[in-house]
């Protein structure tokens, strides 16, 4: 089966391998294809495209964007997006902007908590945008936490003492800007949406649908085979295109491979073709 990866993050978000040896590791884990799909920012795009083109590999150009939604996380996934669309570019500068205000914030409120965390030592972990994970990542050097996961848990997750709120998006528009650069729109993880029932996710599904959402990302690490099968019937119900992916982090994200996630994901290469079908001005 040729397998695929539609969910990935490189070092111009908060992934360890920069975009040119992403497209390297994909080629040699035997993937088919893979989307790029960096935090925010479509900065790593230009050279994992290059990068693919030298080698004959598929890149999907990507992103995700994290979207305002009090109840939990709400990541939505944007495919085959023209990586020059100006609109984009201006509109994701706000929330890189978002970024730059937060992290120092993030930091001042680590020192506070006693953990000497500084900004240019976290700088030095992020060849590109600056994120959570490498606040973690510095913390983990200096001994403060063991595990990235446990800097999360005990500081950096909403709720936690250390967290800071940044500007998002509303859903509505993040789809709406995707689709505006020529783009197919996802909504990633559902289950990161903590809805209280199954009627209340068909209802948050359902009205992004509404506004051109077009895919639900069913196969996911976390996801049990529970969530994925209902997911997955969800989507069908509601005529979304089931997608797939790892979020895959690099080291970032600790036991998460290309491809196989934790060891037992497949996504086959006809989600990306069934994917491909929608995007705008293609024939079905
Ligand atoms: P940020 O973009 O700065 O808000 O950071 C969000 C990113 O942090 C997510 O996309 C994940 O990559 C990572 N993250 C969130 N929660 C955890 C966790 N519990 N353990 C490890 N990484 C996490
Ligand atoms: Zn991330
Ligand atoms: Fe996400
Ligand atoms: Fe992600």
């Amino acid at each position: 089966m040729d397998l695929i990866d539609l969910h990935t993050h490189s070092s111009a978000s908060d992934g360890t391998l920069r975009p040119r040896e992403l497209v390297e590791y994909a080629v040699k884990k035997g993937a088919a294809a893979i989307a790029l799909t960096d935090h925010d920012t479509i900065e790593g795009l230009p050279e994992a495209l290059q990068a693919a083109r030298e080698k004959g590999f598929e890149l999907v150009p990507g992103l995700e964007i994290s979207a305002d939604y009090p109840g939990g996380t709400m990541h939505i996934l944007g495919y085959f997006i023209d990586p020059d669309d100006p609109v984009l570019g201006r509109e994701l500068s706000r929330l890189q902007e978002a970024r730059r205000e937060r992290n120092p914030k993030i930091i001042a409120k680590l020192q506070q908590l006693g953990i000497p965390v500084t900004f240019d030592q976290v700088r030095a972990l992020a060849p590109g945008q600056v994120g959570r994970p490498h606040i973690a990542q510095a913390m983990l050097q200096i001994g403060a936490v063991k595990t990235l996961d446990e800097a999360f848990k005990k500081f950096l997750t909403k709720g936690a003492p250390a967290y800071v709120e940044k500007f998002r998006y509303p859903p509505e528009k993040a789809v709406d800007l995707i689709i505006r650069a020529g783009g197919v729109a996802a909504l990633a993880h559902p289950f990161t949406l903590k809805f209280a029932s199954p009627e209340e996710l068909r209802g948050i599904v359902s009205s992004l649908k509404d506004r051109g959402l077009q895919g639900l990302e069913c196969l996911y690490p976390e996801h049990t085979a529970e969530q994925t099968h209902r997911y997955s019937a969800l989507g069908q119900e509601l005529g979304l295109a089931v997608t797939g992916g790892t979020d895959f982090h690099g080291k970032n994200k600790e036991g998460v491979d290309l491809l196989i996630g934790y060891g037992a994901l497949r996504i086959p290469y006809s989600l990306l073709e069934q994917l491909k079908r929608l995007q705008p001005g293609r024939m079905p």
